[in-house]
């Protein structure tokens, strides 16, 4: 029994795609969520960069 589970930093829930900030340090399911914690430019910025991107979670 192996939990993967990816949880939103932000609201908690159960993720099975949203992003990914820097490598996994954070996760947050949807943009209003992001929007909380990131600007859209510091978001820009770590998107640029590789740090944070879409992505799924799902085997
Ligand atoms: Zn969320």
């Amino acid at each position: 029994m192996q939990d993967n589970k990816i949880y939103c930093n932000k609201c908690g829930k159960e993720m099975t795609e949203g992003y990914t900030i820097c490598d996994g340090l954070q996760h947050y399911c949807s943009d209003e969520c992001l929007e909380t914690e990131l600007s859209q430019d510091e978001y820009k910025v770590l998107y640029e960069e590789g740090y944070a991107f879409w992505t799924t979670f799902e085997d």
